[in-house]
């Protein structure tokens, strides 16, 4: 059994939530039992502790980018900072509004989060139509971190959202598809 098979084994799909015709992709059950669960982180550290890939940061995008994001970066020894939706973070933050399919969202990032030339890895758990990434990588790009990589548990390519990513000039890494 492969690793990606063993993870997609432990991916619910929950029809018809949030709203009709969605097709939820529930990663939970990959967080519940420990051994999945270290196989899960371990496919993401694995790839950025080779010297060559490794980041000096990770950005977790708010909610469960921060579950991934926080151990990923806690295993690599380096340090974590949360990309959260609107009017969460305490301090300065500057901050970017995206379309979803009905209206927008606006996430932001303290100004301290990163540095000018901090190598970041930015990640969620899964990729749609690419715009939560896209509003993580501007805000990095804005404090003038270089987002070295997008990484993620699922990408669903018919939406498009990794393809845009990638026309934009981010390189990704997901370890599964649905169709
Ligand atoms: P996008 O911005 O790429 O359209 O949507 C991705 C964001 O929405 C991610 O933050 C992700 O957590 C959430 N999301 C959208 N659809 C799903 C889904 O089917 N499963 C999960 N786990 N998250 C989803």
């Amino acid at each position: 059994l492969s690793v990606n098979q063993y993870l997609r084994d432990h991916i619910r799909t929950v029809p018809d939530w949030p709203a009709p015709g969605v097709q939820f992709r529930d990663i939970t059950p990959l967080l519940q039992d420990a051994k999945v669960f270290r196989v899960l982180i371990d496919a993401f550290v694995h790839r950025y502790m080779d010297p060559s890939m490794r980041p000096d940061v990770v950005a977790g995008l708010d909610a469960r980018g921060f579950i991934l994001g926080a151990v990923v970066a806690y295993e690599l020894n380096i340090g974590f900072v949360p990309i959260r939706k609107k009017g969460k973070l305490p301090f300065t933050t500057v901050e970017e509004t995206y379309e979803l399919e009905y209206g927008s969202a606006t996430v932001e990032l303290h100004t301290d989060a990163v540095k000018a030339g901090d190598r970041v890895l930015l990640i969620d758990d899964l990729i749609a139509t690419g715009g939560t990434m896209m509003a993580g990588k501007k805000l990095l790009e804005r404090l003038g971190a270089h987002v070295m990589e997008g990484a993620a548990i699922v990408d669903l390519p018919e939406l498009g959202g990794s393809a845009r990513l990638k026309e934009s000039g981010l390189a990704l890494f997901t370890l599964l598809d649905f169709a």
